[in-house]
Formats: structure tokens, C-alpha cells, sequence
């Protein structure tokens, strides 16, 4: 294996701060992906009928904590999922991949759900129902505060309440932080980040602006966080830290479905950094998940386990 493994001691370990039982902890959302494939979006006031209903886990935060566990991280989850049909079906798709579940609330009422269209064009379009996600409180984070506090890495993103977010990072050892879906956030949580993760298409929206990469990244740094990742898709990411600036390239591959790549990254750079490696090498590692995610279809089911990765 590369230098990823090669690093300073475990964040977690430091003094001052108990020993934490997960390496990743992951305050965030648990959706039903509800996949219909249509030959055209139907147009305001049309119905089209569509290919048969397929039902996924994911959610954001699902997903990133699938993601690190599967590549042999020790993850909880924070989060709520609904009363219905849905939520027993995310719980065991979490339960499969050694996600402990212990901090997973169960909520009257429907869960997360995404309704997604996938068109003939491979695009898709996407409504999200946050049910049981918009109902995670300040309250519920600060009665997890000590697993929050004595985690090495805590990953945050946005389809849970935006207070929440603030309130989670505010207890957090590291925070790494995926500002999606892009929102205008106070800066204290931007000061949080450890590093701030934002895709081409988010830093473009939260900087009100196209350039080069490598000065959206410093532009980024720019607003508050310790450190920044910009992932570039086929093009690996870009990390920017203090005064430098390094372009960390993808493997090449044939991709067959991005979806949750950057989830996939997101998990893998959040497990590499809680074992104590720096930003650049778990970057190197997390751009591996993230290309070998696009090489097969879904979000979870396309994530690696630590073995896949051998051949990228
Ligand atoms: P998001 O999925 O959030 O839109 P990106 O498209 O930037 O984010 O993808 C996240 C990461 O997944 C990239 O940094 C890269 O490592 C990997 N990735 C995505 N698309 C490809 C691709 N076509 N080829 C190789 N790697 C990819």
C-alpha cells in the first residue's frame, strides 16, 4: 500500500481527549432512493409511465458512513429515521456494513426519501423529502455530545437542519465538512472545517464565480476553513492548506455511474485523516474510492472494499 498508511499519531489518541470507540462519526442524513427510469421527464401538468420502481439506501450521510466502514473504518451514525416501511430497510443496510446503529432514532413518521429520475441521457433529476432527517435537533446533538467530542473525525453535510450542523460542529474533534447541498452557512461552521469538501459545480455556486481550480480552492480557504478539498470528477481534487496548493490526481477509469462518488470520497478521506494520515495522503487514498465507486452502479452498493482498490 502507498503512503497513505504514513502519518502522524491517531487525532483521537491526543491527550485531554477519552479514547473514542469509531474512528468516523457521521451526523447526517438516511434516505429511501426511490429510481424510476423515464424515456423523457414529463412535462408541468403530464404523466409519463416509467421503468419499475428501485429502491436503494442512501442519503448523504448513509452513504459516507458506508463508505468508511466498508473500507474497514469504525463508524457511528447520528441521525433519525422514520417510522415506515423505509426505515428498517435503511437500518439494515447500514447494520450489513458494521455501522453501529446505537445513535440511529427512530422518528414517528415517514423517512428521508429521494425521488429520483434517471432519463435516457443518464441524467438524473432529483426531489428530496427530508421526513425524519429535518427532525435531528440541536437537542439530539447535545445529548450525543461525548461521542461527538472524543471522535477523531465527525463528518457533517447538509440535508440535515442547518442549526444542527452548526451545533454538531461545535462539540466536533475534527471537523470534515461536505457543503452539499450548497447553502449559504454562518461562518463559525466554515471556520470548523478540517478540511471544507465542495464539488466544482458547489464551489462555482458558493463563490458566485468560475476560475481555475486552483484559485477557486485558495478563494475557498479564503472564507474561514483550516483546509480545503475541491473534487474535479475525472480530475482527482485539489486540496489547499495554509500557503499550498496541491493538485492530487484520479486513477484513470471507464465510469459507469457517478453517483455518491464524492460520498465515497468524503467516507475514505474522513477514515484516512482519523488515522492520523495528512491531508494530501488521505486525499490520494480518497480519490481511489471515489474512482473505483464510478466503475459500477448505485451510490452504496458501488462502493470498495479496502481489496478492490488494488488494482487502481
Ligand atoms: P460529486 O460526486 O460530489 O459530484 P466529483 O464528481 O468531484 O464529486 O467526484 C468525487 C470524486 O470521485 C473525485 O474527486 C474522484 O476521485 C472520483 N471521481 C468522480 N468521477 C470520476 C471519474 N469519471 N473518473 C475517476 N474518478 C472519478
Amino acid at each position: 500500500m502507498s503512503d497513505h498508511t504514513t502519518g502522524s499519531p491517531r487525532p483521537g489518541a491526543g491527550p485531554g481527549r477519552p479514547a473514542s470507540p469509531y474512528d468516523v462519526v457521521v451526523v447526517g442524513s438516511v434516505n429511501a432512493d426511490l429510481v424510476v427510469r423515464v424515456a423523457r421527464r414529463p412535462a408541468p401538468g403530464e404523466t409519463v409511465i416509467g421503468s419499475e420502481l428501485a429502491t436503494h439506501p442512501g442519503g448523504k450521510g448513509a452513504n459516507q458512513a458506508v463508505a468508511a466502514a466498508r473500507l474497514g473504518a469504525r463508524v457511528a451514525i447520528l441521525g433519525r429515521i422514520g417510522s415506515d416501511g423505509h426505515g428498517e430497510f435503511l437500518r439494515e443496510a447500514l447494520r450489513i456494513d458494521g455501522v453501529d446503529l446505537g445513535h440511529l432514532i427512530e422518528t414517528p413518521g415517514p423517512s428521508g426519501v429521494a425521488l429520483i429520475s434517471v432519463g435516457s441521457d443518464g441524467d438524473n433529476s432529483i426531489i428530496v423529502s427530508p421526513g425524519a432527517n429535518g427532525r435531528l435537533t440541536e437537542d439530539d446533538i447535545a445529548a450525543a455530545e461525548s461521542l461527538l467530542s472524543a471522535a477523531p473525525v465527525v463528518c457533517l453535510q447538509l440535508e440535515s437542519p442547518l442549526a444542527t450542523v452548526v451545533a454538531a460542529a461545535r462539540v466536533a474533534g475534527r471537523v470534515v465538512f461536505n457543503l452539499s447541498p450548497p447553502a449559504v452557512v454562518p461562518d463559525e461552521l466554515l471556520e470548523a472545517c478540517d478540511p471544507l469538501i465542495v464539488n466544482q459545480h458547489e464551489a462555482a455556486l458558493l463563490l458566485g464565480s468560475h476560475d481555475t481550480p486552483g484559485r477557486q480552492a485558495r478563494e475557498l480557504l479564503s472564507l474561514g476553513p483550516r483546509s480545503v478539498v475541491l473534487t474535479l470528477g475525472a480530475d482527482g481534487a485539489i486540496v489547499a492548506e495554509g500557503e499550498d496548493v496541491t493538485a492530487v490526481p484520479s486513477p484513470r477509469v471507464e465510469p459507469v455511474d457517478t453517483t455518491g462518488a464524492g460520498d465515497a470520497f468524503t467516507g475514505a478521506l474522513a477514515w484516512r485523516l482519523s488515522q492520523g494520515d495528512h491531508l494530501v495522503a488521505a486525499t490520494s487514498f480518497a480519490v481511489r474510492v471515489g474512482a473505483a465507486s464510478v466503475r459500477r452502479h448505485g451510490a452504496q452498493s458501488s462502493y470498495p472494499r479496502i481489496g478492490d482498490l488494488e488494482s487502481l
